[in-house]
């Protein structure tokens, strides 16, 4: 996988005490068959997951260690989802084929998965016995209202239409370009 050797180089450097309990971590990355793994500022965020890999910006590696940790899982759970449902179905919510009401249930549900799945790997590694002292984010998402996640994608998807944008794969390199701007 592009770019792991260089992100597991960053983590332990950054965080040691990782170490232990890496082969863990990079179990559930490989299983995502992510494509890609990037280290760089983007516009929004401290990380991103897109269809052609994900992205981790330098602020990542500044978080305390259970909000790296859980932004990690939850990230790579993106991409597991990708692998399962496929760039069509995943960035539908930004096509003319569903309202943003609709999208924004749909983006709410990928993003809650996302977040349980983060607090549900990091409960796995203190079971473990890894992070006993640390204690466990639950994401902010549950408490984002779906009124927020619509005006995300009516923004999104007019810039999506003023393009004329219509393959899954060309919305995917749009956003790529606009978050690397
Ligand atoms: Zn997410």
């Amino acid at each position: 996988m592009e770019g792991l050797q260089n992100f597991k180089n960053r983590t332990l450097d950054t965080f040691p005490e990782v170490q232990s309990c890496w082969h863990h971590i990079e179990n559930f990355i490989v299983g995502s068959e992510a494509k890609k793994i990037e280290i760089g500022n983007i516009k929004v965020g401290i990380a991103v997951s897109l269809y052609s890999g994900v992205i981790f910006t330098e602020r990542v590696f500044k978080q305390p260690l259970s909000n790296f940790l859980f932004t990690v899982f939850h990230e790579f759970t993106h991409q597991y989802q990708f692998k399962k449902y496929g760039i069509e179905k995943m960035l539908e919510l930004y096509s003319d084929k569903m309202s943003s009401e609709d999208g924004a249930i749909l983006m709410k549900q990928i993003e809650l998965v996302a977040d349980e799945m983060a607090t549900r790997k990091l409960r796995e590694l203190q079971k473990k016995g890894f992070f006993l002292g640390l204690n466990i984010p639950t994401g902010i998402y549950k408490s984002m209202p779906l009124t927020s996640f619509a005006a995300t994608i009516k923004n999104l998807k007019s810039q999506v239409k003023d393009l004329g944008l219509k393959s899954s794969y060309e919305i995917n390199d749009i956003f790529y370009s606009w978050l690397k701007s």
